[in-house]
């Protein structure tokens, strides 16, 4: 046999490992314009064009959900609920009618801090254009924000809002709701380690490996960047709001995207809140709280829910945790 140079016997065995189909990568994509934010997937396979093409079927689930779920496309479903709801009941998809039914029972366990007919007073912001609703808008607008106002028909799958004026909006939870769409459709195809991210809201099946993802929460007024602590995560799901995300500010106060249902302004009562647990919609669902409620009422009910944890930031910069995490130092 002739003998064989080192290149040589390099370009063999690379050969082998392909048609074995052993060879096994990180794939990982970045999509900006679904939801209005940046989407990532990231998963381990054995296969790229396999792989490839599950981040392809990710993206139109998510962008599914969008098309459904925006109040900024007229023709989405939610877009027509808000202008025919009032009207009496209307039927609607499952997939929607199972939505507002969790809607509603975050709005529960969190004493309505959660609360979808916030946009009954939201709709009049618009935070890239810096406008912003008078008091007396606001006050004529209040009484609508209240998610009994909703009434679901469980048999009948209709909605109907209880008077005019009503509006909804789930951008308090679509994101976490998409995601875990995306990771079952990764489940589904087989993957055991993948990451799906939509904006603040992400979730990861499996490790790196041995280690877990390690995910780093943001300082609310660091430079970009800059992190508060970095949380070790395997098979979870994370959610952060801030009051950084989407602001701008006139006189000193701050004016940003998380607003209180019974004052109709933004809820400023801490500058982030971290939520983890098991699914991105849940943990999407409370992230919000701790913006209405202030640091301790949240961290109650963050500590009453078993599988749920939480680091807040408050206002003045310090940091607080739920008693399932043990902090570790930021780098
Ligand atoms: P992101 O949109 O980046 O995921 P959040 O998870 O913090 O950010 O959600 C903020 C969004 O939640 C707002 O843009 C708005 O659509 C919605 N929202 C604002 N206030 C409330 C509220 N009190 N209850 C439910 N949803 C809200
Ligand atoms: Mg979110």
């Amino acid at each position: 046999m002739k003998h064989m140079s080192g290149q040589q016997w390099i370009w063999v065995a690379l050969l082998c490992a392909s048609s074995l189909g052993a060879h096994a990568e990180w794939v990982k994509r970045v999509t900006d314009g679904i939801m209005g934010t940046r989407i990532v997937v990231e998963l381990w396979t054995e296969d790229r064009a396999k792989g490839e093409e599950a981040i392809d079927a990710v993206l139109a689930e998510m962008r599914h959900v969008d098309e459904s779920m925006s109040t900024y496309k007229p023709t989405s479903e939610v877009s027509q609920v808000n202008v025919h709801a009032a009207d009496g009941p209307m039927p609607i998809s499952k997939e929607l009618f199972d939505l507002l039914v969790t809607a509603k029972e975050y709005s529960r366990i969190t004493d309505g801090a959660f609360d979808i007919t916030y946009a009954s007073v939201g709709y009049m912001y618009d935070f890239r254009k810096r406008v912003r609703p008078s008091q007396a808008a606001i006050d004529k607008a209040l009484p609508s924000v209240n998610y009994r106002h909703v009434i679901l028909d469980e048999k009948n799958h209709t909605v109907a809002f209880s008077q005019k004026g009503v509006r909804i909006d789930l951008g308090g939870i679509a994101k976490g709701y998409s995601v875990d769409r995306g990771i079952e459709v990764l489940q589904k195809r087989g993957f055991t380690r993948a990451f799906v991210s939509a904006g603040g809201d992400s979730r990861i099946i499996g490790d790196r490996f041995g280690k877990p993802w390690m995910v780093g929460i943001r300082d609310p007024r660091g430079a970009p960047g800059t992190v508060v602590t970095q949380i070790p995560l395997t098979d979870a799901a994370m959610s952060t709001s801030g009051d950084y995300e989407r602001f701008f500010e006139e006189d000193g106060v701050r004016f940003h995207h998380i607003i209180d249902p019974h004052t109709g302004r933004s809820a400023s009562k801490v500058r982030s809140a971290t939520i983890i647990g098991p699914k991105a919609i849940r943990t999407d669902g409370l992230s919000k709280t701790a913006f209405v409620l202030g640091p301790e009422k949240a961290m109650e009910i963050y500590n009453r829910i078993d599988d749920i944890d939480a680091i807040i930031v408050k206002l003045d910069g310090s940091v607080i945790y739920s008693k399932g995490i043990e902090p570790l130092p930021a780098k």
